[in-house]
């Protein structure tokens, strides 16, 4: 059985596996590997840093891994970051599988199997997985797309506590922001405005979501929101395909989950699963879950 290495990145976290078979013998993390949204040399130290853990804690080097896929976000927003993306990843590891991180969330749901799968974390995106090819909808990036995430929740909480501070609406949001960030709103927007930190933005979504089970018809009106969103996308996937599914922080919600019962959802960093999974034909549902339950040892 040779020994792999399944890399996934989001907006907020990177995180590495080593494994072997449906063994994992170590996992590493790190913070955003995101090079559309924190440059080159971040994201390069984030995948370096994440990687050299897992190896690290697998007592094994970078040559005695033969197979090896990244998913990361970035990949597929346009020509010009995914191949901005792609000489990143070759620097590091030469022949490695690349691909979206919603890439990933679909095998992670479906293996192989027709299916479809959001990824709302810090960013987001769709996939379809049809006869298999894979098809994408959103994922156009934080500046235009977005919806759904934790950080559209976030960037969304802010220009509504202007519209409160101008008298145009109630809401209990300004207040929170200050306390949240430690410091004036005129102050945060000075912030995020020189540079556009998405995952400390997208970090306020938990208040938000807080917010809104209190009540404040604003944060109720940004959730609400999200999950039309999230069901939009869901609806167009199933006039394709009958299986859907759920990746990412925003679905550990109350308020989206409890619109979203149906749903069938998974933690962000278990995409990494999907990643080992596509690199693995073979692999049946028992395998899968199996790597999940050893996921999640590592990451308690
Ligand atoms: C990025 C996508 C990514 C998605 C989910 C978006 O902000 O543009 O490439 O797949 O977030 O992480």
């Amino acid at each position: 059985m040779p020994k792999g290495l399944a890399v996934e990145g989001g907006g907020t976290k990177t995180i590495a596996v080593v494994f072997h078979g449906v063994e994992i013998l170590g996992v590493g993390m790190a913070g955003s590997s995101n090079l559309v949204e924190v440059g080159r040399d971040r994201a390069e130290r984030a995948l370096r840093e994440a990687i050299g853990e897992a190896l690290s804690e697998a007592s094994t080097s970078m040559e005695e891994v033969q197979e090896s896929a990244f998913a990361l976000a970035g990949v597929g927003d346009s020509p010009g970051f995914t191949r901005e993306v792609v000489e990143l990843v070759k620097s590091i590891r030469e022949g490695a599988v690349i691909m979206n991180d919603g890439e990933a969330a679909v095998r992670l749901a479906h293996l192989f199997e027709d299916g479809g799968a959001v990824v709302a974390g810090t960013g987001s995106v769709g996939y379809i997985q049809r006869g298999g090819s894979m098809r994408r909808l959103g994922g156009w990036g934080w500046f235009f797309g977005d919806e759904g995430s934790a950080s559209y929740i976030g960037k969304r909480a802010i220009t509504m506590a202007t519209r409160a501070l101008d008298g145009l609406l109630e809401s209990r949001l300004p207040g929170e922001l200050e306390r949240f960030y430690g410091m004036e709103i005129r102050d945060i927007i000075e912030m995020f405005t020189r540079r556009p930190d998405k995952s400390r933005i997208a970090s306020f979504a938990k208040v938000v979501d807080r917010l809104a089970k209190e009540g404040d018809p604003t944060a109720v009106q940004i959730m609400n929101e999200t999950v039309e969103y999230i069901s939009a996308v869901l609806e167009r996937m199933k006039r394709e395909v009958t299986r859907v599914a759920g990746v990412g922080g925003v679905f550990n919600s109350a308020y989206v989950k409890e619109r979203l019962k149906w749903l069938r959802t998974y933690r962000g960093y278990q995409a990494v699963v999907g990643c080992v999974v596509s690199l693995r034909v073979g692999l049946k549902e028992e395998d899968r879950d199996n790597l999940l339950t050893q996921l999640e040892k590592f990451m308690s």
